[in-house]
């Protein structure tokens, strides 16, 4: 994962049939383009659509993730789940873990742990997110928060190099708002550290993720600690989510 110089991963969450896989073929073309050689792009699909992207984005450098799996790394009686091995077989080579929407359906940080040594076991990518409330917030519980998501989400696991931090404060998710540039830039210092100290991770990388679009993306590139972004609902337009990229890699 290195001589990349900016990560931008798409989340589609539950959004895109059949019909909308073509649609990205805007953002292949322009993938291609020299400018963006060093840009690592993502897209991380419904389950039901991982086929077709890594079908579809074949012949580009797009890469292609799951939003989701279960911990078992293989196979189990658990009707509705996907296992990293039914991922890693369809050709994606990431995953989504942690992400709060998850979290909130039950995903705590021991299930995570699990997920996250299943899905490297499979020799898959990590995008391992984490983040606050606003309650917890509210209550300076921030730095400790993010503390106990990242030691215990990543307990035993030896593949740091494998893992993207994903830091998605949740009251930002889906909701327009951003925290202020001084409380990115703390947060991702807080956790950079945290990752090099007990890790002995010499330079992880780590995205921002929260309401990210083309209005706020030029600040929030004043930030040099990202080194990405996960981009959710504003990268479901192919226009909306190069328009990203664009304002990015100047
Ligand atoms: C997300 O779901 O990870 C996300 C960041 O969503 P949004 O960009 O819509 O806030």
């Amino acid at each position: 994962m290195t001589n990349i110089n900016k990560y931008f991963i798409a989340n589609l969450k539950m959004y895109g049939n059949k019909k909308y896989v073509k649609s990205i073929k805007k953002v292949i073309d322009f993938k291609k383009k020299k400018k963006y050689t060093k840009v690592k792009l993502i897209y991380c699909p419904p389950y039901t659509l991982l086929s077709d992207f890594v079908n579809y984005t074949k012949n580009s450098s797009i890469e292609v993730g799951a939003q989701n799996c279960h911990q078992d790394e293989f196979s189990g009686s658990y009707t509705g789940s996907i296992s990293p091995n039914m991922i890693k077989s369809l050709g994606a080579k990431y995953i989504i873990i942690g992400h709060s929407e998850n979290r909130i359906s039950g995903d705590n940080n021991s299930i995570i742990n699990k997920k996250i040594i299943s899905a490297l076991s499979q020799k898959l990518n990590v995008i391992f997110c984490i983040g606050e409330t606003f309650k917890e917030k509210k209550n300076n519980k921030t730095k400790s928060v993010l503390k106990k998501q990242i030691i215990s989400g990543l307990k035993k696991v030896k593949k740091i190099n494998k893992v993207i931090f994903a830091y998605e404060p949740v009251w930002c998710i889906g909701t327009g708002k951003i925290p202020k540039t001084k409380e990115i830039r703390d947060q991702f210092i807080f956790i950079k550290k945290l990752i090099k100290n007990r890790f002995n991770s010499k330079n992880p990388i780590i995205v921002y993720g929260g309401s990210v679009d083309p209005k706020n993306i030029k600040s929030l590139n004043q930030i040099s600690e990202i080194k990405g972004f996960l981009v959710g609902g504003a990268s479901r337009k192919p226009n909306k989510f190069i328009d990203i990229i664009k304002k990015s890699i100047i």
